[in-house]
């Protein structure tokens, strides 16, 4: 568009600006043709575009333009890979442009407060820092194609149940400590184009109009400037959220609220400078989307397969390896067990639910692998449906007896886990519990793999041989497990949440998740590792774990003091030496933690301060230039986030700054 911003603004007359304020149907803003200025679209993500070909219709049920599944954002997390977090995000940007897509919605960076939350599979980890660092490369990501997001869903959206009703109550420190540094370093460091107010009330006020989360911080302490959309359906006052800093209503209430925007014009209540300072943004941002617009944009979706296989891969996590039962020898008689096997599990349900250009299978994936087809058996062991069925375990027991390896695949099913709704316990469905029972016998030489996108119970975790979480691994999910069954790929991915071992042991499980129209946050600070390691209480599995099939050590451990512990610049710089000990090449986070010894007020026994992720060959020269090319391996330098470098000798020297 030619005209500047100021010429358009100007020109719009008070009527026009309300129109401007809210949508024009599901997934346009208004334009105002007399201007020149084209209605945008916006969809959903976040992992992939779910460009919808049936309007007025958000859940996911019709479908959407095929675009490529990514994992979901648990699985992303769990490669702690920034640069590789990026490309994603320059990915999802090119889907978007193919498709005249201005805005994708999302990433989500509210923390997961506690393991049932319907929607964990679509949010990152249970710390802030690495969701924040991880969010914001996302973003950058995607707005480096000139494509908006929508960071949402701003704040305290830890739960569905009553999602619409639900008061979160919540301590300061909880607030600044936890639940919001993460959408602060997205907004200082990614600049959002759009924010999305969540659905939920904050200290009794909704997030679309409240004055705390959206003016005092968001507006005044952060200096965000772009537009603030509701959540779809989340507006109750209009006109307070305008004063407050809201600027755009979602989907938008036809004349409802345009008239009652003049009428609060025309008494007094709304000042023409309120409404001005809160549309503005929306008009920047359609004149930026639409100079990004190319009708002629095109994807490579095959490339973008590929891609997404890479990503799956790195988003594994080999939890347990007994006695070196992976990987397997392509030589080996498998049984690959579970209706999940067949019918896989790759993304979540809801509004994120992309159509896939196309979908691998475990089964067909791990049989391609295998020296000979008929190496690789199949018993379905459970129904997907969740109805229990003995005959299928005892078969499945009665092929496994002459199986050199089982793989079981068990996980959550959609109508254990969606958008709309929390999980109500943390097992897996009975009829797959069923079947674990029944393996008993064989389960030293069985390989559980984990279809699931929040943390469930694993109760035979001591018997199983080895334990693999493969998350909700997107459309090429099944190949990239298949690479790391059979060792074509070495697993690097590090959990970003902890496994508790049961439900209760979580602190926030006795009040949670509370009345209906009442949440309170009592447990303050203690969520996730936080708790559990200054508990001292033992976990499944811990925040930060994952295996690999080689082996790192860590030496030469210094830390260097700062200058002066008054002088806010002075870092503190902590060098050590990995170095991959192990026989083959593969990738580790080397993770910074810090504590503080007497604290004046209770901390956490330590927090994340800084992570890289770091890939090594095995032995001497080989490291250095394949750690420099190896692009997505190595974590992106930039200001609050550690960086690493490539050393001599086969040895990486990281230097992380807390
Ligand atoms: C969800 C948002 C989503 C929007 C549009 C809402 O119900 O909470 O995450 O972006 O619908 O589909």
């Amino acid at each position: 568009m030619n005209d500047s911003i100021d010429n358009i603004f100007n020109s719009l007359t008070a009527e026009e600006k309300a129109t401007l304020s809210g949508g024009k149907d599901f997934w346009h803003l208004q334009g105002i043709e007399r201007l020149g200025l084209p209605s945008i679209l916006v969809t959903d993500g976040p992992h992939g575009v779910r460009k919808q070909n049936m309007e007025f219709e958000h859940i996911g049920l019709s479908d959407s333009v095929p675009s490529t599944c990514f994992p979901t954002a648990s699985g992303l997390a769990a490669t702690w890979n920034t640069k590789l977090i990026e490309k994603v995000g320059e990915a999802l940007g090119e889907e978007c442009l193919a498709v005249q897509v201005s805005v994708l919605l999302g990433p989500g960076a509210n923390l997961k407060r506690h393991p049932l939350g319907g929607r964990n599979f679509e949010y990152l980890s249970e710390d802030p820092l690495l969701t924040g660092i991880l969010a914001s490369a996302w973003i950058k990501g995607i707005q480096s194609k000139n494509v908006g997001v929508s960071l949402k869903h701003y704040a305290m959206n830890n739960h569905e149940r009553g999602r619409m009703v639900a008061n979160v109550i919540a301590d300061e420190r909880a607030v600044r400590e936890l639940y919001l540094p993460a959408f602060e370093r997205c907004v200082k460091e990614a600049d959002p184009w759009t924010i999305m107010a969540a659905y939920n009330k904050f200290r009794g006020i909704h997030c679309a109009e409240n004055e705390y989360l959206l003016k005092t911080i968001l507006r005044d302490e952060w200096g965000y400037t772009g537009v603030v959309m509701s959540d779809w359906g989340a507006n109750h006052r209009r006109v307070d959220g305008i004063k407050n800093g809201q600027s755009l209503e979602m989907p938008g209430s036809g004349q409802a609220n345009i008239k009652k925007i003049m009428a609060a014009l025309n008494s007094g209540d709304l000042t023409i400078e309120q409404l001005d300072e809160s549309v503005r943004p929306v008009v920047e941002l359609i004149v930026k989307s639409a100079n990004a617009l190319d009708e002629s944009a095109t994807v490579d979706y095959e490339a973008n397969h590929d891609f997404a296989r890479t990503v799956a891969e790195e988003a594994t996590v080999l939890l347990k390896n007994d006695n070196s039962l992976l990987p397997l020898a392509s030589s080996m008689n498998v049984l690959v067990v579970g209706g999940l096997a067949a019918d896989t599990r790759y993304q979540g349900a809801g509004s994120s639910q992309i159509m896939p250009t196309k979908l691998e299978h475990p089964l067909e994936e791990i049989t391609k692998l295998s020296d000979d087809a008929a190496n690789v058996t199949y018993a379905e062991g459970y129904s997907v449906s969740g109805k229990s069925d003995a005959a299928l375990a005892t078969s499945a027991l009665q092929q496994a007896e002459k199986a050199d390896r089982i793989i079981l695949f068990v996980g959550l099913t959609p109508e254990a886990e969606s958008e709309g709704f929390d999980r109500t316990h943390m097992q897996l469905p009975a009829n797959q519990l069923e079947l674990i029972d029944a393996l008993k016998p064989v389960l030293h030489k069985t390989v559980v793999v984990l279809q699931n996108g929040a943390p469930i119970e694993l109760p035979f975790r001591e018997s199983a041989g080895a334990m693999v979480e493969a998350y909700l691994g997107g459309q090429a999910g099944a190949s990239a497990l298949a690479r790391i069954l059979y060792g074509e790929v070495n697993p690097s991915g590090k959990l970003a949440e902890t496994f508790a071992d049961v439900l209760s042991d979580v602190p926030s499980d006795r009040w949670y998740p509370g009345e209906y129209r009442q949440t309170e946050y009592r447990e303050s600070i203690w969520v996730g590792y936080r708790y559990f390691d200054t508990a001292d209480k033992p976990v499944a599995y811990p925040f930060g774990h994952g295996l690999s099939y080689t082996s790192f050590e860590y030496s030469d451990l210094t830390i260097t003091q700062p200058t002066s512990p008054f002088d806010k610049d002075s870092a503190i710089i902590v060098n050590f030496t990995l170095t991959n000990t192990g026989d083959r090449a593969g990738a580790e986070v080397a993770q910074l933690y810090v504590g503080q010894t007497n604290p004046s007020v209770p901390r956490p026994l330590k927090e994340l301060k800084g992570y890289d992720k770091v890939y090594l060959e095995p032995g001497d020269a080989r490291s250095r230039p394949r750690a420099r090319d190896r692009a997505g391996h190595q974590a992106a330098r930039h200001r609050g986030e550690p960086g690493a470098q490539a050393g001599h000798g086969g040895r990486a020297h990281a230097r992380l700054i807390a």
